[in-house]
């Protein structure tokens, strides 16, 4: 993108005039589309699948999937999407961000995309931030593509997988975000492929998309098993940091000698960290009895101290997470929404547990993790829509690859975004937002109050009640009504107070909203929620109860929406919604957003911010500006200030932190970018297994590299055989390879002799004993015991490597004081041990087959007898131990040693003494 362009705003206009032809394209197909019967219409789905297989790309035939699919949507859901939401349908089907407004019905732009993606076969995925919206857009768009003979799923959480594969088959799916990345990461855990649930990943629409891409990115999806750590030292080191003395600096001044602050710890306001001074470290060595705490030995002990201290200093209960039923759980920032099943990592989340006195959770170990970063980049096309995306452009453009065109909107906007008023103290801040509040129920202008947290929605609340106004309050506590009452807020008079973002995706409308009047009144009347919802949705059911409530849903909505639109009018000439934001939160993309909620499709509305110079944003990022001008400012605290200077002190305090939490997640990525090469390749070798592809060929190479790697580790490369250590070299081979008798050399032999001929005389024998393997046991059953067995190696070493660079990153973080830069020391060292990784892959899979003991006639090994850990059945692992003369040979030919691979080692062959067959030697 040119720089003028960017600077003036020019891109997405020049990029909208590109698509203007394709739009006019479709408008002009309409006719044509409309004259068709149903079923006619029904029938171009196979007509345009046709036109494709006939070498037409997806853009030739682009025109018409968009005009059929707009026909079908008007037949079926009376609704035909304007010119605008072709547009926005395009650049979704183009691969870009589409930033589109608050209730431009973007659910129908989703559904114009997804169809005409869907021809191709591929499989397209609709992404929601939650399971209630996919499963209601799903049920919605449903109709549509039942209409047009293309079938649809949905993933929820807790569907089997028997359900999922079936959603994931279908030509379009809907799911959230969480969902679909846990279902990738489980998919790389199966043993075999029919037990897998995705197909490939072909297309994806994202819907909030900022929401998902951007604020979700800062955590990466983590599966995890139970640890075996104890808990104890949580406790311990808890009970230590509440006898420690916190001082709190806005910024810790690295010139400055911190350890001369009173106090024990530090906690540094502005990077959310907290550190021991030197006195701390003093109380911490004598409290646990260690000389030095830095010792590297003490690691453990020190990283504990390091979490209680933020835990107790730093993580602040009812804004970063909330206790419920004897539970942390975590309040996601942007959305002030509990953010399920997550937990903080790297044992903080076992120190709020301490902090609070609840049950700590053991330790658990990361088995499968993945950023969403790198999860979204594994679509061969990506999409994506939003309300707020501009703000993020360069984060889309260099994560992502992605560029964000901003659409017009289908009716000019007309609210009115006040500028900002600013108070001196929080209490004058907020006394002028209740009079505000005053002032708009008076007239019934209904009012939405934007909150930073749950403390100040309940501070907020406890002032209206004084005044006797009465409220509906939304915060992470009550996200279960959340929907419900966020699509309330526009009724005549209402006055909402809401954690920034909470019901995100819910449509406000003015007058209210008929849907959810009259899926309260079905509930009233005895329905279950669950049918009720069931009932206003469009789900395909024979369910009598359901039918009785739908049809009863539609007489109430029928009235509902006549008295909604003379509701709506009368709010309308009261002004429209009223926005309040409380507090400018820390990313201008959330303020946006709450502004965004008022003048959808052109209805008047108005939105201010009110600011004081108290507020956490100005205090610590404004840093001595806003000081000085606290100074400057003699005005009492009831008092608006305003001034331009203070406005783009915000502004530039909000780009800062931008910045700041921008590189955050650049760092997460960063790191996972060293883990998503090494997983690209475990899980490529994993699905080699999983399809079936025989490793054979694979497993030879495997062997001679595993002999070459032990022959280096015990023989130089030059020709001084002194140095040799041949001892060493027999014994790591010994009961695989090697015998007892081997390398017995007269030093005139070995003088001779090279470290070649050594390589060639073990690779040679052990394809010979591994060749024997395949003779007795058949290809067919060898086959799938290398890839039972490789499977098997691969995910134990892969895990455990997880962990290890799990415990290399906490490490490596320490480093950066040398100088030097973390990410870089830690793709290098993960590289070594990864490395080393695959060397041990190697080695534990040619043990284990050439040690592996099937018992004969037996059918081949299954998978899960092998892979679950503790129930071997006909398999077994013998520890590999020296045969003697006379002992079976561990080929498992059932032959004596000297009569089979021994002869020829030192070992008389015997013809004689033919052992019995005795392949039933497993051992249980
Ligand atoms: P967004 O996600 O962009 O805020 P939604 O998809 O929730 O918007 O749609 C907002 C409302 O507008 C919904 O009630 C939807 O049914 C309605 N809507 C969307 N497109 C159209 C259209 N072309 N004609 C009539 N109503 C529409």
């Amino acid at each position: 993108m040119g720089l003028f362009d960017k600077i003036f705003g020019n891109y997405s206009k020049k990029e909208l005039a590109k698509i203007e032809p394709i739009k006019n394209k479709v408008l002009e197909l309409e006719s044509k589309y409309a004259d068709m019967s149903d079923e006619e219409l029904g029938g171009q789905t196979a007509i345009l699948r046709g036109k494709l297989d006939e070498l037409s790309t997806l853009d030739d035939v682009l025109p018409d999937a968009l005009a059929v699919c707009r026909e079908a949507a008007f037949r079926v859901l009376g609704k035909k999407p304007y010119p605008v939401q072709i547009i926005g349908a395009i650049v979704l089907h183009q691969g870009r961000i589409a930033e589109m407004k608050t209730g431009e019905g973007k659910t129908l732009v989703a559904c114009l995309a997804a169809y005409a993606n869907s021809l191709t076969g591929n499989g397209v995925h609709v992404v929601t931030v939650n399971d209630y919206l996919a499963k209601f857009q799903s049920e919605e768009m449903g109709k549509v593509f039942h209409f047009l003979n293309t079938s649809i799923g949905v993933v929820l959480t807790g569907m089997n997988k028997e359900q999922k594969r079936e959603a994931y088959n279908a030509d379009i799916t809907y799911g959230t975000n969480n969902e679909f990345g846990f279902d990738y990461l489980r998919d790389n855990m199966v043993i075999y492929k029919k037990d897998k649930v995705q197909r490939e990943h072909a297309f994806a629409i994202v819907d909030e998309v900022d929401s998902i891409l951007i604020d979700e990115a800062r955590t990466p999806l983590i599966i995890s098993g139970q640890g075996d750590k104890s808990t104890k030292l949580y406790s311990l080191a808890d009970r230590f940091a509440k006898t420690l003395k916190p001082v709190t600096v806005v910024e810790m001044d690295d010139k400055a000698d911190n350890d001369l602050l009173d106090g024990d710890y530090i906690i540094d306001e502005k990077a959310k960290t907290a550190t021991l001074t030197k006195s701390g470290v003093k109380k911490a060595e004598k409290a646990f009895n260690v000389i030095n705490l830095m010792d590297a030995d003490n690691m453990t002990l020190a990283h504990h101290i390091n979490q209680a201290i933020k835990a107790n200093g730093v993580m602040k209960k009812d804004i970063d997470y909330v206790v419920k039923d004897g539970e942390v759980l975590i309040v996601d920032e942007f959305t002030g929404r509990i953010m399920q099943g997550r937990r903080f990592n790297d044992g903080l989340h076992q120190a709020i547990e301490a902090k609070e006195g609840v049950e700590i959770a053991r330790e658990s170990k990361t088995i499968a993790t993945i950023t969403y970063q790198n999860y979204f980049r594994l679509y061969g096309k990506l999409s994506g829509m939003t309300g707020t995306a501009l703000t993020e452009e360069d984060e889309f453009r260099e994560i992502y690859k992605l560029d964000v065109i901003e659409i017009p909107t289908n009716k000019p906007v007309i609210r009115v975004d006040h500028p900002d008023v600013v108070f001196k103290t929080e209490k004058g801040k907020f006394n002028a937002v209740i009079e505000q509040v005053i002032e708009c129920h008076k007239k019934g202008q209904p009012v939405l109050v934007g909150t930073v947290s749950v403390e100040k929605s309940e501070y907020l609340s406890r002032l209206l009640k004084n005044k006797g106004i009465k409220h509906e309050v939304l915060n992470a506590k009550h996200h279960d009504r959340e929907a419900m009452i966020v699509a309330q807020a526009g009724k005549y008079g209402a006055v909402t107070i809401a954690t920034n973002m909470a019901g995100r995706g819910t449509d406000i409308m003015l007058g209210g909203n008929a849907e959810y009047k009259s899926l309260a009144d079905l509930q009233k009347m005895g329905y279950s929620e669950e049918v009720a919802v069931e009932a206003a949705g469009f789900s395909n059911t024979q369910d009598e109860e359901v039918l009785a409530a739908r049809a009863e849903y539609k007489k109430l909505y029928a009235k509902y929406s006549e008295e909604v639109k003379e509701l709506a009018e009368k709010v309308r000439e009261a002004g429209g919604l009223y926005i309040i934001g409380t507090e400018r939160h820390e990313s201008r993309r959330i303020d946006n957003q709450l502004r965004g909620r008022s003048g959808r499709q052109g209805d008047p509305g108005e939105s201010t911010f009110f600011l004081s110079l108290e507020d956490d944003l100005m205090r610590i990022f404004g840093g001595e500006r806003i000081t000085a001008m606290m100074d400057t400012f003699k005005v009492d605290e009831n008092t608006p200030i305003q001034s331009k200077m203070l406005t783009s002190v915000i502004e530039s305090s909000q780009k800062k932190i931008e910045g700041r939490n921008f590189n955050i997640r650049k760092n997460v990525l960063n790191y996972d970018d060293v883990m998503n090469t090494q997983r690209e390749i475990i899980y490529k070798q994993r699905q080699q297994v999983l399809d079936g592809e025989d490793l054979h060929e694979n497993i030879l190479g495997m062997i001679k590299e595993f002999v070459e790697d032990s022959v280096n580790m015990y023989i130089t490369d030059e020709d001084v055989q002194d140095n040799w250590n041949l001892q060493g070299l027999k014994d790591r081979l010994m009961g695989i390879i090697t015998v007892e008798d081997d390398f017995n050399y007269t030093p005139q032999e070995l003088d001779e002799i090279t470290k070649k001929d050594i390589i060639d005389l073990l690779e040679d024998r052990a394809l010979k004993i591994y060749a024997k393997r395949e003779e007795d046991l058949g290809q067919e059953l060898l086959h799938e015991i290398e890839r039972v067995v490789l499977l098997k190696v691969v995910d134990t070493k892969w895990m455990a490597h997880i962990d290890d660079m799990d415990e290399l990153k906490k490490g490596i973080g320490l480093r950066s004081y040398g100088q030097k830069n973390p990410v870089v020391e830690y793709r290098m060292e993960g590289m070594d041990m990864f490395d080393d990784m695959v060397a041990s892959i190697r080695e534990d899979t040619v043990r284990m087959l050439f040690t592996i003991q099937v018992r004969k006639n037996s059918a081949a090994p299954k998978r899960e007898d092998v892979l679950k850990p503790g129930e071997h059945h006909n398999m077994t692992v013998r520890k590999a131990k020296k045969p003697g003369r006379n002992d079976l040979c561990p080929c498992g030919s059932g032959k004596k040693y000297k009569n089979c691979c021994g002869a020829g080692n030192g070992v008389q062959a015997d013809e004689a003494e033919q052992a019995e067959n005795s392949s039933d030697s497993s051992e249980k």
